[in-house]
């Protein structure tokens, strides 16, 4: 499981500004990680270095000089310009340094993991190989300061690019999408009973880093509107049996917004569907472990 933590910073440069309720994520925070705790899933929250942070302020004229600025087309002014140089508790939707300190203290042990910085957007060409290094570089030494040390990368918006330097950079994996070498002729009939085609597998990247390729969005919401939640919610565990099976990989990941959209609903399902994953565990036809303990394990040749 990853969970792309971004609060504000996701969407904060778009030009129609935030589109979901940012206001009962860290509520939302807190119920996933009691939902892990009670199923004892370790999982990957990519967090957004920014959050790391629970004050920032301008130096000079600029907050964060230090940080090479993508120069992207589309993006008029300073790529800051949004970063409210304020404080956790003046700014709760740019500072998330209690969220994760909550994802420290769980009982359950959790990988805090990176999703850039400043969420950029690295595989536009306005993000060149020098200010995605040093997006990376000061993520790294945000987290060294809080004792922590990131392995797993989840790029914003899944535009994958530069991942090369995630391996410069210390990181042993990222979250890709998964390589279907054979063209798949029946989706929609793989949707109910997956054949080996779908069945994904992590890959070595050339520079040293495992691509762990997410393999489902839980995020229903968004589901279709003639399709019923207990059919959808069918979906995942369809794919879990189908890993346990062809002892390939599911990967679920989304955001909390993708949660608090519709919190009672979305937690009621995410809760069948680790209890799946907790049957099929028991059974010993399943491992659940973390985007990073999975990268090391390969590396071992386990
Ligand atoms: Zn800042």
């Amino acid at each position: 499981v990853s969970v792309d933590t971004e609060l504000a910073w996701g969407e904060s440069h778009r030009r129609d500004g935030l589109r979901h309720d940012y206001g009962t994520e860290r509520a939302v925070i807190d119920a996933l990680l009691e939902l892990f705790t009670r199923y004892e899933i370790s999982a990957t929250w990519a967090v957004v270095g920014h959050l790391f942070l629970d004050r920032c302020a301008l130096v000079g004229d600029r907050p964060h000089p230090d940080v090479v600025r993508p120069n992207y087309g589309w993006l008029a002014g300073d790529w800051f310009d949004i970063d409210p140089c304020s404080t956790l508790e003046e700014a709760p939707m740019f500072y998330g340094r209690d969220i994760v300190d909550a994802i420290r203290r769980c009982p359950v042990e959790q990988e805090v993991g990176c999703h850039s910085f400043s969420h950029v957007v690295a595989d536009d060409p306005g993000c060149g190989a020098a200010a995605f290094s040093s997006d990376l570089a000061t993520c790294t030494a945000l987290a060294d300061e809080l004792g922590l040390e990131l392995r797993s990368f989840v790029f914003p918006r899944n535009a994958i690019a530069h991942v090369e330097l995630l391996a410069e950079h210390g990181f042993t994996c990222y979250r890709g999408r998964a390589e279907h070498p054979r063209r798949p002729r029946f989706r929609l009939f793989d949707r109910v009973w997956p054949s080996a085609w779908s069945a994904a597998l992590p890959a070595r990247h050339s520079s040293g880093v495992w691509n762990v390729p997410q393999t489902f969005l839980f995020a229903p919401a968004t589901r279709p509107r003639w399709l019923p939640h207990a059919l959808w919610a069918r979906r995942p565990r369809v794919r879990i049996r189908q890993a346990a099976r062809q002892r390939s990989l599911f990967h679920l990941w989304f955001h909390p917004y993708n949660i608090s959209a519709d919190p009672d609903q979305a937690l009621h399902l995410l809760d069948g569907v680790l209890h799946e994953v907790a049957r099929l565990r028991s059974r010993g036809v399943l491992d659940v472990m973390t985007m990073g303990a999975l990268a090391e394990s390969l590396e071992q040749g386990r």
